[in-house]
């Protein structure tokens, strides 16, 4: 038998196997002429790099801008303006009630048995200790594991230290298995009777910088400070308390908490045509920390999102559903422009939901996070976005972050486009999260692929997800 042979033989022997819905497909998902303009799309060589350029603008007009502070509305200023110019359609900001945070001065020393300062930051939503500080000895734990598994009263009135390593990985689950000793540490800290929690800083990177990012309390508990030391603190931490000896901390961290504030979900719309009731969701999100400039997180997914859907618009061929951008308020902190869209749009029929918010590099991977029923289509969307280096995963994608918490609330199918974020946690919630880090030429290849994932989920016969929420 030729090989020629056995190549048909096996593909026919596969399609036996396939279930009888997708060979006998009435309607194409697609129409020829929608599979063409998928093709456009997918290899158009644009003489600008229009994400970048926007991701440029707002890192430089507006910086860092956390959610109800000052430059908050600088961003949304920015948003409405650059949205209008590039010809969309709809462009509004929808109010977004936020529990603001301001970060003020930290300063972190080690006391004994050899005296330090350290490089730390305040972790999203922490208290302040009092206006004078506090000092107390470190209960060292190496994990978050360790430290809850701790039934023993040895943290109690102390600082707890938790020194849990980040390993760099592609996909971000070395975050992932890290991330919890900067949401949960406080809870688990108090939870034994704590003063404070300090943590490793939740990066890969070797600079003597901290991390921020978000962390909860528990309302039933007492709530402590905060923060993060940068990786080398740690190691010099982890160092010290090998000598056996008690290691004294001095803690002043202030912030201010709870601030009642109003920030903007940011919309703009390419319109469709029969289907113009139903959306295609392409989101980011506007907020940043208040350290770095925003540029990775998330001011370049902003600058994709913009960009894949500009293409839409300058592509010349009518949408069946509206492509709807969202710039989401207040991710960082609470998630609160996800909560509200998803709240304020709820009847709304959504077709399918995204977010670039995983940095600037090469997508290298889409899952779905859709109805059974639309696996296939999902599957067929990724053959077509093959040619750009991007394989297709399963079905229990996790469309993160805005994008999930509509996917969960409101059960409307989601896709997901992993990005390469191999460098990502690096400069992740630091003050290295700045334009440099962004490498112009990996930016139309994530372009290219929202843009045709946009349009197919506009164009296709099959609707992905249930009837909306009730
Ligand atoms: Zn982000």
């Amino acid at each position: 038998m030729t090989t020629k042979r056995r190549h048909i033989l096996g593909f026919w022997a596969g399609a036996a196997l396939l279930p009888q819905h997708l060979l006998a497909q009435d309607i194409p998902l697609w129409t020829e002429s929608d599979l063409r303009q998928a093709l456009a799309l997918r290899d158009a060589t644009p003489t600008d790099n229009l994400a970048y350029q926007l991701v440029d603008s707002l890192v430089t007009e507006v910086g860092s801008r956390p959610a109800g502070s000052a430059a908050d509305p600088r961003a949304v200023e920015w948003a409405l303006a650059k949205l209008k110019a590039l010809g969309f359609s709809n462009v509004r900001a929808d109010p977004v009630a936020v529990k603001a945070w301001r970060a003020g001065p930290v300063s972190v020393d080690i006391t004994a048995p050899f005296a330090h300062r350290l490089v730390a930051t305040a972790l999203g939503n922490s208290v302040g200790t009092p206006a004078g500080g506090l000092e107390a000895e470190m209960a060292y734990y190496p994990d978050l594991a360790s430290l809850k598994a701790d039934t023993s009263d040895r943290a109690k009135s102390r600082i707890v230290f938790i020194n849990q390593k980040t390993e760099r990985s592609r996909d971000g689950s070395g975050y992932g298995g890290a991330v919890m000793a900067r949401v949960a540490g406080a809870v688990e800290a108090a939870r034994r009777g704590a003063v404070a929690v300090a943590i490793r800083s939740i990066g890969t990177d070797r600079d003597r910088l901290a991390h921020t990012g978000g962390m909860r309390y528990d309302t039933q508990l007492r709530q402590v400070p905060a923060l993060a030391v940068s990786v080398p603190d740690a190691d010099l931490i982890e160092r010290l308390q090998r000598y056996g000896r008690p290691v004294v901390m001095r803690l002043n961290v202030q912030t201010e908490t709870g601030l009642d504030a109003t920030s903007h979900n940011v919309i703009a719309e390419v319109p469709g045509t029969d289907l113009s009731d139903e959306i295609v969701l392409l989101g980011a999100h506007l907020d940043s920390w208040h350290v770095g400039q925003g540029a990775i997180d998330d001011g370049v997914g902003v600058g994709i999102v913009c960009a894949a859907a500009k293409r839409l618009l300058d592509g010349g061929k009518p949408l069946r559903r509206t492509v709807r951008v969202v710039l989401f308020a207040n991710e960082e902190n609470g998630l609160s422009g996800a909560t509200a869209y998803a709240d304020q749009y709820k009847a709304v029929r959504h077709q399918l939901v995204g977010e670039s918010d995983f940095g600037a590099g090469k997508v290298w991977r889409m899952r779905s996070k859709v109805h059974g029923d639309a696996v296939p289509a999902l599957q067929q969307m990724a053959r077509w976005l093959a040619p750009l280096g991007i394989e297709a995963g399963d079905n229990n994608g996790s469309p993160a972050p805005d994008a999930g918490v509509m996917v969960r609330r409101n059960q409307w199918p989601g896709i997901e486009l992993t990005q390469d974020g191999t460098d990502y946690f690096d400069w992740h919630h630091t003050d290295n999260d700045t334009l440099d880090k962004i490498n112009p030429d990996t930016l139309p290849q994530n372009v290219a692929a929202w843009s045709v994932v946009a349009w197919l989920a506009s164009q296709s016969s099959q609707r992905f997800g249930q009837s909306p929420a009730a």
